[in-house]
């Protein structure tokens, strides 16, 4: 049985990644783009019309007669993505390509005009450039999605700096030697520092990074909004928690991988300091294992910077991710904060608590201070404790506020 025609808008991105830009120049680069389309594109989309949008940018409409066997097509732009172009002299040379599939019958927007398709298509192409693959399909579940997310990332950007702000959470020391006199949770535990944990005020309540963090890394807003919340997190340092725990307390912040290539972060961090009267060592800088430092690279050099400078650097969320006992052995590194996930699973799972101790003696071989992070109950709280941990941070202790 015959399909009915379909209709398609497929939009094309030429070297989105500039790969071929740095390899043999714009001018080149330009002429292998329409060479492209010319010889090679034109022969797999049937009729309609192609419009160029940009110099490396075109985009494909069937009108309402589109291709008949959907896959077919699909299955041919997809070999065409990978492909060697000549120019006059016959230099074979490489091309990027990524490309956005809308098929009307897939999304099944009957009451849409192609205006709408259009947009489906670009963000068919917008996954496929962020590492989808070379060909993506929209399908219905996946476009709401992104528009939804787009939605979110316009509100986010448009959100003023005093709608980003710092919570608190204290982080608690477990040695008898603590750095303060406050113990707000009896059983001699004292507060030593607080972590600075990012909120965004949405409608006059606060939300919490998972909703949002990430899109504020992908436009590397998080650079400028991380400045202004860390500024306000050393205030509150310099302030309230001085007046309450001595000079001797510190402020945990977090850095997305973002702020780590942040080359002025150091110079930024180092007259925040000194601006406030504060010490360096008082400042922790916390930095994910997930988010992967290789040797030599900005994020490495920043690191070393920061530890040079004299602040205290902090592997996040160890024993979530891989690899990250690596770190230990490359990086100036000060504290290891277990994860969450791992310290609540040492209750129950043997091996999980025989990786903790691992930990644990590796870091008091190394002089690393280590925090277990996310204790909720007593039963973990005596485990961490029993474990050696040198402090802890979780909702038996304290939630994320206000502090001043
Ligand atoms: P994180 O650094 O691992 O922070 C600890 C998270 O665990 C916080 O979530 C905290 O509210 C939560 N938490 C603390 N104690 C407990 C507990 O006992 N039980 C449970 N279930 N949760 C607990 P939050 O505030 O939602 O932050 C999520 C993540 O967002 C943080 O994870 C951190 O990676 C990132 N983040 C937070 N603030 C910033 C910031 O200013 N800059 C950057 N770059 N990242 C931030
Ligand atoms: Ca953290
Ligand atoms: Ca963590």
């Amino acid at each position: 049985m015959r399909t009915p025609p379909d209709e398609v808008v497929v939009a094309i991105a030429v070297d989105p990644h500039h790969r071929g830009i740095a390899t043999y120049g714009w001018a080149v680069s330009v002429d292998m783009a329409e060479r492209y389309v010319r010889c090679i594109l034109a022969h797999v989309l049937p009729g309609g019309t192609c419009e160029r949008r940009g110099p490396m940018n075109w985009l494909w409409r069937s009108g309402s007669d589109g291709p008949e066997d959907m896959r077919a097509f699909d299955c041919a732009l997809h070999d065409v993505a990978g492909v060697r172009v000549s120019d006059p002299e016959c230099t074979a040379r490489f091309i990027d390509v990524r490309m956005g599939i809308v098929h009307r019958s897939v999304v099944q927007a009957t009451p849409w005009d192609v205006d709408d398709l259009v947009r489906v298509a670009d963000v068919a192409l917008h996954e496929a450039i962020a590492g989808g693959g070379a060909v993506v399909v929209a399908q219905p579940g996946t476009v709401e999605h992104f528009i939804a997310r787009g939605e979110m990332a316009a509100e986010v950007a448009a959100a003023a700096d005093a709608d980003m702000f710092p919570l608190f959470q204290p982080i608690v020391s477990l040695s008898g030697a603590s750095l303060s006199a406050a113990a707000p949770h009896g059983r001699g535990l004292h507060v030593t520092g607080y972590e600075a944990l990012l909120r965004w005020r949405r409608n006059g309540e606060p939300v919490g990074p998972d909703v949002f963090l990430n899109l504020l890394e992908l436009s590397e807003l998080i650079v400028p909004v991380g400045r202004s919340v860390i500024g306000r997190s050393l205030d509150v340092l310099a302030g309230p928690v001085t007046e309450m725990l001595g000079p001797a307390a510190f402020m945990s912040v977090n850095l997305s991988a973002a702020q780590l290539r942040d080359r002025w972060l150091v110079d930024f961090l180092r007259e925040s300091l000194a601006d406030r009267g504060l010490g360096p060592a008082r400042l922790w800088v916390e930095i994910s294992e997930n988010a992967v430092v290789a040797e030599g690279s900005v994020a490495a050099e920043v690191i070393c910077d920061l530890h040079e400078v004299g602040c205290k650097i902090c592997v996040d969320d160890l024993g979530a991710g891989v690899g990250a006992l690596g770190y230990v052995r490359d990086l100036p590194i000060d504290v290891l904060k277990v994860d969450r996930a791992l310290v609540g699973r040492m209750p129950t799972e043997r091996t999980d608590r025989a990786v903790v101790r691992a930990i644990c003696d590796l870091a008091s071989a190394s002089g690393v201070i280590t925090v277990a992070e996310g204790v909720e109950t007593e039963q973990m709280f005596s485990m961490v404790e029993e474990l050696g941990f040198d402090m802890a941070q979780g909702y038996l202790f304290g939630r994320p506020g206000e502090l001043g």
